[in-house]
């Protein structure tokens, strides 16, 4: 009997070890805050630098706010961003291990290197009863947001990540510019906006719209506008174009209205810092962080609206560009981007719509600008005192911002290249642009007079930035991968996490 009575206890000692071992596992601990509502934001591209030479922009030009908001959150570290296959990683690769918590080969989204489906955060969001919300200033299709809803081998595969987006029982707000295609499939944005109708998705088309949002709709697709792949540079930004901010506010209050309770997940995109570092183009970029962080002070008032609920988690996918604080001098002159009043890709435009001869009717296989001036009779090249006009009202080049002389006969040269009286190249090719190299080399002169000088216009294998505010913020300190992030928050919210 007593004999029994030991085994019994002991047995009795086990259960409540291995019960209370699994109360505690994946959940919130008893006097643990309660996280509700959780806000992750990607800079895509957005390197160290990139963020504090925003901050120096910003105080030397004033065309910013003082402070980078999130520069200044409690916990700020840093995180590798290297996918399995390279060291240097893609939007993709890197989406896919800041959602899943998992590192993949370069170009993957939503699958481990074997090309297996994985389970991403915004799935264990929905799983736990949390509504989920994706917004980007890019593309909905794009690398990263793909990254939460998607599953597919090659990032490139637009028609299938549009279909699984359409078809998700997991995204409830989605917010982008529009929808990239696939040129082979051979359809068109307009037919994933049908399809999404097709399927209950009420879909909306610029800001000016998005106060029609109701929360007793079971889905929203908010759109950029019609027909549109990305926003406008926020540099470019004209009165009723949409911004990331309006995504961001229409965004928490759909969600917040449907799930105040069971609380959120909302991943926000700034996927033009990307663009404007491929293009290396400082001012742009600057300008891009900026509207991410306006963005983000839309989160912000909502936590103050309900402290103690809510986790703010910033970081980027990956650094772009490579940009140095200092040109090879013992100090910087930011205040000299003052001048550049538009980005590179507008100033290309503005360039060829000035100086170069109306478009001829277009052949296949011909880039614009190219072989154009010997059938445009009536056209005559600008001199380049005309040009030098062009690059001083517009960058302030010969006037803030001094060009030697040297410079100056390079300029000259792409001058003469750019109109036909000298063999050269008169376009450069950046991952999503293509502009005039005049217009290219004057704003990358201007950012090194400015004291910004970019090493390349690919992604870098620098580690990226962590900030964090909000419930149980300190314990992202811990976090040396970009793969720990999603598995932090997960834990901290209560998700379970399932790959
Ligand atoms: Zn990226």
């Amino acid at each position: 009997m007593k004999r029994n009575f030991r085994y019994f206890s002991m047995v009795l000692a086990i259960i409540i070890m291995v019960s209370s071992v699994s109360v505690s596992y994946g959940k919130k601990a008893k006097n643990e805050p309660q996280v509700k509502y959780v806000f992750y934001l990607i800079g895509d591209g957005m390197g160290i630098n990139a963020v504090s030479g925003t901050e120096i922009y910003n105080r030397y030009t004033g065309n910013g706010p003082e402070q980078v908001n999130f520069l200044h959150f409690p916990v700020r570290t840093q995180v590798n961003t290297n996918s399995a296959s390279t060291l240097v990683t893609g939007s993709a690769a890197a989406g896919t291990a800041l959602a899943t918590g998992l590192k993949t080969y370069t170009g993957a989204i939503g699958v481990d290197t074997d090309r297996n489906p994985v389970g991403n955060i915004a799935e264990w969001a929905k799983a736990s009863g949390a509504g989920v919300g994706i917004a980007t200033s890019v593309a909905i299709n794009h690398a990263t947001p793909a990254a939460f809803y998607a599953h597919v081998s090659n990032r490139d595969s637009y028609d299938p990540i549009s279909r699984q987006l359409i078809h998700s029982d997991v995204v409830d707000f989605a917010a982008g510019a529009g929808f990239l295609t696939e040129r082979n499939v051979g359809l068109d944005a307009t037919f994933y906006e049908q399809e999404a109708r097709g399927e209950g998705v009420k879909v909306f088309y610029g800001a000016e719209s998005f106060g029609n949002v109701k929360t007793e709709y079971d889905r929203v697709l908010c759109l950029g506008g019609k027909d549109l792949k990305e926003l406008p540079f926020a540099i470019d930004r004209k009165e009723g174009d949409t911004a990331l901010k309006d995504f961001v506010t229409t965004g928490i209050d759909y969600l917040y209205g449907r799930y105040a309770e069971e609380g959120f997940f909302f991943m926000i995109e700034g996927g033009k810092i990307d663009y404007a570092g491929h293009n290396d183009d400082a001012a742009s970029c600057f300008q891009e962080i900026n509207d991410f962080a306006a963005a983000l002070d839309v989160v912000l008032a909502f936590c103050d609206e309900h402290p103690g609920e809510t986790l703010i988690v910033v970081t980027a996918d990956h650094e772009t560009g490579g940009l140095a604080l200092g040109a090879g001098e013992y100090k910087m002159n930011p205040e000299l981007l003052a001048s550049q009043k538009m980005s590179e890709n507008e100033l290309t435009s503005k360039f060829r719509q000035t100086f170069m001869p109306p478009p001829p009717p277009q052949r296949r296989g011909q880039r614009y600008g190219q072989g154009m001036a010997p059938q445009q009779p009536q056209w005559t090249p600008p001199s380049w005192e005309e040009v030098k006009e062009f690059l001083k009202v517009n960058l302030g080049l010969w006037d803030t911002v001094p060009v030697d002389k040297r410079t100056e006969e390079r300029f000259y040269e792409t001058y003469q290249a750019t109109f036909g009286a000298k063999e050269g190249e008169s376009e450069v090719r950046s991952l999503y642009a293509v502009n005039t190299r005049l217009v290219s080399d004057a704003v990358l002169y201007l950012d090194s007079a400015a004291g910004y000088q970019w090493s390349h216009g690919a992604h870098t294998g620098s580690p990226v930035g962590l900030y964090v505010s909000g419930v149980r913020a300190a314990e992202f300190n811990s976090c040396s991968e970009n793969t720990d992030i999603p598995l932090l928050i997960a834990r901290i919210a209560g998700y379970d996490i399932k790959h």
